[in-house]
């Protein structure tokens, strides 16, 4: 954690300390001149941030590569290329997106017509986590810029080389007036949060995620909370095994697990677990080969406390496969544990959500157990279902409540920009990613023109009826 005295802000000034406060001031003066709202303003500055992204790709690797051991292709597909992908969709759509739109008026109030205009919410704060430290921050940016906003952008001070970057880069590429970034820690959040903002936008962890929410209730500041949980899978005794075995593999142990959406346990009758139990073994070696700490496409633990918190949670009694972990590393091997009773108290693993390569297999009696088993715990991020059944895909589909459902494969519904990608209960509020990105950082402003000859609201007026005549 930096003091507050090191800190560097960086955004028109290009490196000179400057506080949080005149920094948020800045963003608002830039909003205030009007000058974000123009569609060639939004253009530039999406061309501008995909310009940054591909120029810098090795830059972001190596950032990445330090904060979290990613490998340079790893970061492609889950951050820069995803992001890139995010940005040419929005520049392909935003025309259609923004544009303002006619809506049919009721009988009463012809010849009145009536349209729905989308207007920039202002200055929007963006706080992001270290697990995807470029995506999670630059994903929001995308919309709030298609949107037509000035930006504070806040990165996570546990990915400090990709924080670092973000500063360095964004303000030579982006508008610096409009567009800052705020290094720095909760110190930092907690000055950024006590200014008033038009719109925050969180990802990161539950009790944080309340925090924000109450100094944002200060201004009466709308909130967007993209927070975790544990995300189960459940696979059924007809699903493919083989395959299933290799994306729970994929999904899991991408970013050793440090993926907010990654399966969190497996559940599946005891019979299935058996026969899947080696599949994911044997997926793994395939995957990361036989020392995944040797494999440049396996990550590691994010900082010391989270190596800890998750190497506590491995009790070797239980391990089914993996389990070795060196702290000078912080590595922790893909690992594989067996839960008897997923509501014992004492089962560490089925406490909290893991957000690391441990892989829980929970033995449930059937399909209605394995409902139950999600109904009776917090709303999940995202749950995953294994089976070729479409009757039990619908089963899930009705009778429980994730931000998301992934039959057949996990993460992967995120990179579909035409689904809005948020929580529901405990895993957030809000949803963004394509066109939902411009929906939430707008405004959609009703705009209603009535002629005054001739002069029709006899309809509407006293004592109206006229009115009623009409309606009934
Ligand atoms: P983190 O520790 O980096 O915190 C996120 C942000 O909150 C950081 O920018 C940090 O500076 C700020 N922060 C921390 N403490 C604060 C405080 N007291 N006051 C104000 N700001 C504060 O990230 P994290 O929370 O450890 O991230 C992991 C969690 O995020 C997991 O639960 C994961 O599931 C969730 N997550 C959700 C998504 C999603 O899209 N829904 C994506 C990634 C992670």
């Amino acid at each position: 954690v930096r003091r507050a005295a090191d800190r560097v802000v960086e955004g028109a000034s290009g490196g000179r300390s400057v506080e949080p406060r005149e920094v948020v001031a800045r963003a608002r003066r830039a909003f205030d001149t009007g000058r974000t709202k123009p569609r060639a303003w939004r253009v530039a500055q999406l061309k501008a941030l995909r310009v940054l992204l591909v120029d810098h790709e090795a830059d972001i690797a190596a950032a990445l590569h330090a904060d979290l051991g990613k490998s340079a292709n790893e970061a492609w597909v889950t951050e820069t290329g995803f992001l890139v992908r995010e940005i040419d969709h929005t520049l392909r759509h935003l025309r259609a997106w923004t544009a303002p739109r006619r809506v049919p008026v009721p009988l009463s109030l012809a010849p009145g017509r009536a349209r729905v205009v989308r207007e920039p919410l202002g200055v929007v704060l963006v706080i992001a986590p270290w697990n995807y430290p470029l995506q999670l921050c630059l994903a929001p940016l995308v919309g709030a810029l298609a949107a037509g906003n000035a930006v504070v952008l806040k990165p996570s001070e546990l990915a400090p080389a990709t924080s670092a970057l973000l500063a360095r880069l964004v303000p030579k590429h982006l508008d610096p007036e409009a567009v800052h970034v705020v290094e720095g820690a909760v110190p930092e959040t907690t000055e950024l949060l006590a200014e008033r903002f038009d719109h925050v936008f969180y990802t990161g962890n539950g009790t944080v995620g309340r925090i924000v929410l109450e100094a944002a209730a200060v201004h009466l500041t709308p909130v967007t909370l993209e927070l975790g949980g544990k995300s189960p899978a459940y696979v059924a005794d007809d699903a493919d095994l083989p395959v299933t075995a290799r994306r729970l593999v994929w999904g899991k142990f991408t970013n050793a697990g440090q993926t907010c959406v990654a399966p969190d346990y497996v559940m599946a009758s005891a019979e299935t677990l058996e026969k899947l139990e080696p599949l994911l073994v044997e997926a793994i070696r395939e995957t990361f080969g036989d020392d995944p700490a040797a494999s440049s496409d396996y990550g590691r633990i994010v900082d010391a406390r989270h190596f800890e918190r998750l190497t506590g949670l491995i009790d070797a009694e239980r391990v089914v496969s993996g389990g070795r972990s060196d702290a000078a590393t912080r590595y922790i091997e893909p690992t594989l544990v067996e839960v008897a009773d997923p509501d014992d108290p004492d089962e560490a693993v089925m406490r909290d959500e893991i957000f690391g390569p441990v892989l829980p297999l929970v033995p449930v009696a059937d399909l209605d157990a394995a409902i139950a088993l999600v109904n009776r715990r917090d709303k999940p991020l995202a749950l995953y279902v294994f089976t070729p059944s479409t009757v039990v895909r619908e089963r899930f589909v009705r009778e429980t409540s994730s931000g998301a459902i992934g039959f057949n494969i996990p993460l992967a519904h995120l990179a579909v920009p035409e689904l809005p990608f948020g929580g529901v209960g405990a895993s957030g509020m809000g949803a963004y990613h394509g066109e939902r990105s411009v929906e939430l950082f707008s405004h959609a402003k009703a705009v209603l023109t009535m002629p005054t000859r001739p002069d029709t609201t006899a309809w509407i007026r006293p004592p109206f009826t006229r009115f009623k005549e009409q309606v009934i």
